[in-house]
């Protein structure tokens, strides 16, 4: 049967990430397709989920809304693959700091950092940095967008790449958070890594 990864569709950049999955997938030659999911129903046919980049507060507020807070967190217990990019990576993370107000965002909770929601986004809107990852070969090149930033990691949590010392992609077991958006250049390699954890 083919392999279906899912792109949470609530908001954000939806269609550049099932693009990118489906650019990998072609790359590895996986029998598997990218396929938007909203709803609770949907999640059970998934070998991995991918939550976009977009805006925090939206995506936490339609979780809960869609009901899909609980059953996201149950397929990470499953041990299924979840991957989250700078609003996702805020959504997985399992502490979030200056949260207070009305828009304070309730992260799922499923990696064990602590994450900064607009940290480079105060200094600089958006900028781009060619990152080493370990494994990749040539560098990849790091697209920041109002980016959040890792401020700590727990001591079971693997970082991956940093900028600047600060980590800006990190796994735990199943869970790979990454604070740029690799869905908007034509470069797969880090779906490729997301699709090689299934
Ligand atoms: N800082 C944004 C937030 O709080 C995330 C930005 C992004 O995903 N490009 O959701």
């Amino acid at each position: 049967m083919i392999m279906k990864i899912g792109v949470l569709a609530l908001q954000g950049d939806v269609g550049e990430h099932v693009s990118s999955l489906n650019f990998a997938i072609e790359n590895l030659g996986l029998d598997a397709e990218a396929i938007e999911v909203r709803r609770p129903g949907e999640l059970a046919q998934l070998s991995a989920l991918l939550i976009p980049g977009g805006e925090s507060t939206t995506i936490v507020k339609q979780l809960k809304r869609f009901g899909l807070f609980e059953p996201i967190i149950n397929m990470a217990d499953a041990e299924k693959p979840i991957m989250g990019t700078c609003a996702g990576c805020i959504v997985l993370a399992s502490k979030l700091v200056d949260e207070v107000g009305p828009r304070k965002v309730e992260p799922l909770g499923l990696i064990d950092i602590t994450v900064n929601r607009n940290a480079y986004g105060r200094q600089r809107e958006s900028f781009e940095k060619p990152l080493k990852i370990p494994g990749f070969g040539y560098p990849f090149m790091g697209v920041f967008i109002r980016a959040p930033s890792i401020v700590e990691v727990g001591e079971n949590v693997e970082v991956l790449a940093t900028m600047d010392k600060e980590p800006v992609m990190v796994r735990q077991k199943n869970i790979l958070a990454l604070t740029f958006h690799p869905e908007l250049i034509l470069d797969s390699r880090v779906h490729q890594y997301f699709l090689k954890m299934i």
